[in-house]
């Protein structure tokens, strides 16, 4: 049976963390490089494990594991292998009269010793990619992966402690007893990706020691779908964006459908199509749909569409098995705004479409709720687009697809409001475990009297 992680225990890994960051060894360029080479190694030689243990957790399909978890993890560590030099360079910054004559320039400084919490939905993507921020800045790091995919969360362990720098990236697996005594820490930042509810426990903790933090949540993403769209491509990403993304088990994923009551009917009978050609007549077979991560899940969802005036809603599937928990891909029509599902996080195969007396409605239904991580529209209209792009709130925006912007990593990817704070991704990752230390460099000459004491209104004139 593994030890029982201690006060003790949490409080001498920092220590232990501490006294090597204080030693300089994570800041010099060459440490850094090879860590990261590190972890690309881990991508390229245990792919297999690691496809197999997203399988255990969460029946998620091998295409998936290898697409949206150790590609887009290798690809973050081949932009950061390749940018690190640039990212570390100081910026120069121009100085003005006052100071005259000086140089100045932003050094990008290493916070020292940092926490990572991840989630279970993308345990590998959600734990190593903020890790790749933390080593590519330059620090020491401990990660904490979810304790809801232990096949994923001891393979973390296994292969970080294989590969990493022991003295300076470690793993602590566990729930919440190890969670709060890690939190109990004084960190340098603190990166949490999880449910808004914790989040305020993960704040609360972080206040104590003014530690500053990335909160990276969710929220309920609205797709929006205007009568003026291509309707087949638009159908087709939706799904994919759904539930060929751990079957809605996503933070990205698309909530609710906005649509007009006029336009709904092509919506559904697209959706019921396309459905049946991706995951066929009967979807509880299928093999390209993850299960439900667990049994508390498989409840919270069945709560919400057994919901009175929920369930007689249902349009499209509606089929679950507790045992396999799996939850077909459900599609529901016009719930009562004051529905559970219409007010929490969905976070599963379930979809209600919301309709309209017009597109314009929708504006308002987004911004009567908590700002979410993303918000979606399909339209060909350019005003439109335009529009909601610059007035709908949200961590991000997507025209005419699902969640892809999260793989561009010129774009920063976090939330606002109730969906988080901070964000990363690609140079802003670099950046969120990072301080931007300001450095102004002075000459001893031209050295004047006037900033002197005694003040005198003589020496202005002068
Ligand atoms: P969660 O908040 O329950 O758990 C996340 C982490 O917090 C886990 O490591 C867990 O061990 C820890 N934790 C749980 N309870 C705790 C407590 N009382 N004290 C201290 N730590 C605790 O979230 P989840 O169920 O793992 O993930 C689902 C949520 O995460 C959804 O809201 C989803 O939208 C969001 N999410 C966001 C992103 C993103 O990148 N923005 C990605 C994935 C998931």
């Amino acid at each position: 049976m593994a030890r029982v992680f201690e006060a003790a225990d949490a409080s001498n890994l920092v220590t232990e963390l501490r006294r090597s960051f204080d030693s300089g060894v994570t800041r010099g360029y060459e440490w850094r490089v090879n860590q990261l080479k590190k972890l690309l190694i881990i991508c390229d030689n245990h792919e297999p494990e690691i496809v197999a243990a997203l399988h255990d957790d969460l029946g998620k399909p091998e295409l998936e594991s290898s697409v949206y978890e150790v590609a887009l993890l290798r690809n973050s560590i081949k932009l950061a292998l390749k940018q690190l030099k640039d990212w570390m360079a100081p910026d120069k910054a121009k100085t003005s009269l006052t100071t005259f004559p000086s140089s100045a320039e932003i050094i990008s400084e290493p916070l020292g010793v940092v926490l990572v919490i991840s989630a279970w939905n993308y345990p590998f993507l959600l734990s190593i990619d903020p890790v790749i921020g933390a080593i590519s800045a330059g620090n020491a790091v401990v990660l904490k992966p979810s304790e809801l995919s232990p096949a994923s969360s001891s393979l973390l362990l296994k292969l970080i402690e294989q590969y990493l720098d022991p003295s300076a990236v470690r793993v602590v697996e566990g729930s919440v007893a190890e969670t709060t005594l890690l939190l109990d820490q004084k960190w340098d930042k603190i990166f949490y990706t999880g449910s808004s509810k914790i989040a305020r426990i993960i704040m609360t903790a972080a206040a104590k020691h003014l530690t500053p933090v990335v909160l990276e949540l969710g929220g309920k993403s609205p797709v929006v779908i205007d009568s003026d769209t291509n309707l087949k491509v638009t159908i087709k990403r939706i799904i994919q964006g759904k539930w060929g993304c751990n079957n809605g088990q996503a933070c990205v994923s698309p909530d609710y459908i906005l649509t007009t009551k006029e336009f709904a009917p092509k919506v559904i009978d697209e959706l019921k199509q396309e459905l049946v050609a991706f995951y066929g007549k009967n979807p509880m077979e299928s093999k390209d749909l993850s299960h439900i991560v667990n049994t508390n899940h498989f409840d919270r969802l069945s709560k919400m569409l057994e919901e009175k005036e929920v369930s007689e809603k249902i349009i499209h599937g509606g089929e679950k098995d507790r045992e396999k928990l799996k939850i077909a891909p459900t599609i529901l029509l016009d719930v009562p705004l004051d529905s559970l599902i219409m007010n929490e996080e969905i976070f599963g195969p379930l979809l209600p479409i919301f309709t309209l007396n017009n597109l314009e409605e929708s504006f308002d239904v987004i911004r009567s709720r908590p700002k979410p991580l993303a918000a979606y529209l399909f339209t060909q209209n350019q005003k439109l687009k335009e529009r909601f792009a610059m007035t709908v709130s949200a961590g991000g925006i997507v025209v005419n697809d699902i969640a892809v912007h999260l793989a561009v990593h010129s774009l920063p990817f976090g939330g606002v409001g109730e969906s988080g704070m901070g964000s990363y991704h690609g140079k802003f990752s670099f950046d969120a475990f990072s301080h931007k230390k300001a450095v102004l460099y002075k000459s001893f000459f031209g050295d004047s009297a006037i900033r002197y004491a005694p003040y005198s209104r003589g020496k202005l004139r002068l």
